[in-house]
């Protein structure tokens, strides 16, 4: 299987080399030549368990690596879930079903992806002899889910950047207490954007980023959407055979990158039903999907922070497909966007999304709600799926972080503390960060000092 660039100007490339490159250096992102056709895997597929479906899935793939390899690889990804079914299903009543996301190391979703891809790294690392240092900028889970998929793993040093003072001190501890020496937290004096920005800058230095093998772990990566492929298959075939095909998966969504994973799985010819694309305060996707008119705003920070969004990056690699698989028309769009903040779609297929928005003075009342209903906890970016719509069929929504993570939101919510024994066991342990100023020189000077290049 060969992956082709959403914007077409570069030639096709492996598995290894997409998941090296993260971006495609025509600006697109990676995609596979062609979909393939799962339907005649599912009744073999049914029956297996978490990690030897995924494997059965990206033996597809990456068809690149040899099958013993990859064996071990996803073997090894799942092995710090705390619950035996890595994707468990809690069935609330008779429509509500919630697959629950949380049980990785950092209790989020994004665990599911990047345990795996610490370990294709370090397998790509071995096989290539090429160490890498891997930069990333997050306002929470993405860099406590990057640093835990990458500490520890030989020939990666690792460096994220985060606004001082302005994550929540749970997110921090999960980033600077590992205690591993090939992870740098690195606290910025400034906001997100400031890490972003300073961060988009050094990427841009192709030199540096030769010298010390610079790669993203943002959730562009191709591996990434792939691996969140597979918790959707987990959970179809886990759901009751009688009501599978009519139950609508409720996502809760910020750069489309989680949906887009399930999208991808009923394009493959899974009988999904469709799809609710769950937004907070930031509502690009769901104005999209509502009025077809796809448009920046202001982002205003909320109680559900890590869909705190301005542009949906993975939405580009649905609308490779939403225009016909037409790389000219992608490039015209994305062109258009980002000069003007603005594209109206005269006519896009939608058919499998519905929409949802849900604002910061409703997360507490349905978290209460559905505490009071099923003395059951959810996060702040879950109660985002549970927002009323008149919807009457099965639905079942993905859980994306374990509310003991916001403990702030859950209290004034339903009055309690929600608690987790991994994020007790951080509150002892020291916190280990480095100021740096937020400018590409200053954080190239400290990668330059850090990194484990081969002497
Ligand atoms: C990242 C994240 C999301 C949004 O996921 P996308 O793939 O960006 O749509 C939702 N909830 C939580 C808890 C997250 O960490």
């Amino acid at each position: 299987m060969q992956y082709i660039s959403t914007r077409g100007q570069v030639p096709p490339v492996s598995f290894s080399t997409a998941v090296e490159q993260g971006l495609a250096p025509d600006g697109g992102l990676y995609l596979p030549e062609a979909l393939p056709d799962l339907t005649a895997y599912l009744p073999e597929w049914e029956s297996l368990g978490y990690a030897e479906l995924c494997e059965a899935f990206f033996a597809i793939f990456a068809t690149d690596l040899d099958r013993s390899e990859l064996s071990g690889i996803v073997q090894r990804s799942y092995t710090k879930f705390d619950d035996p079914e890595i994707a468990p299903i809690r069935k609330l009543d008779e429509t509500h079903y919630v697959l629950e996301l949380f049980h990785g190391p950092t209790l989020a979703f994004k665990d599911f992806a990047l345990q795996l891809l610490g370990n294709l790294y370090e397998a790509q690392i071995a096989r290539t002899g090429r160490p890498i240092s891997v930069l990333g900028a997050t306002s929470g889970d993405t860099g406590a889910a990057a640093i835990h998929g990458l500490l520890g793993k030989t020939g990666v040093t690792t460096f994220i950047l985060y606004p001082d003072g302005r994550i929540s001190p749970l997110q921090e501890r999960q980033m600077t207490c590992t205690g591993a020496d090939n992870v740098f937290p690195l606290a910025i004096q400034g906001s997100f954007d400031d890490a972003q920005t300073a961060m988009k800058t050094v990427f841009e230095d192709r030199e540096f980023a030769a010298e010390v093998g610079l790669s993203a772990v943002n959730s562009i990566n191709l591996a990434r959407i792939l691996a969140q492929c597979v918790y959707y298959l987990s959970a179809f075939f886990r759901l009751p055979a009688e009501i599978r095909e009519s139950v609508i998966f409720v996502v809760p969504t910020g750069n489309f990158g989680n949906v887009l994973a399930g999208w991808l799985v009923q394009q493959m010819g899974v009988p999904i039903k469709g799809f609710r694309v769950a937004t907070n305060q930031n509502d690009i996707l769901h104005r999209l999907f509502a009025t077809g008119t796809y448009e920046l705003d202001a982002v205003a920070p909320s109680l559900a922070p890590s869909m705190d969004i301005q542009v949906a990056s993975n939405f580009e690699r649905f609308l490779y497909y939403a225009v016909g698989q037409d790389p000219a028309k992608v490039r015209e769009i994305m062109k258009t966007f980002k000069e003007t903040g603005k594209y109206v779609f005269e006519d896009f297929d939608d058919s499998s999304f519905s929409s949802s928005r849900t604002d910061d003075s409703e997360i507490p009342g349905i978290i209460g709600r559905i505490y009071d209903s099923f003395t059951y906890v959810i996060d702040p970016h879950t109660a985002c799926g549970f927002a009323p719509v008149d919807e009457n069929g099965p639905e079942i929504i993905l859980s994306t972080a374990h509310p003991a993570k916001f403990p702030d939101t859950i209290v004034d919510a339903i009055g309690l503390e929600s608690t987790h024994p991994s994020l007790e066991a951080l509150k002892a342990r020291q916190i280990v960060k480095h100021q740096v100023e937020p400018t590409p020189e200053a954080i190239k000077a400290f990668m330059r000092q850090h990194v484990n290049l081969p002497s």
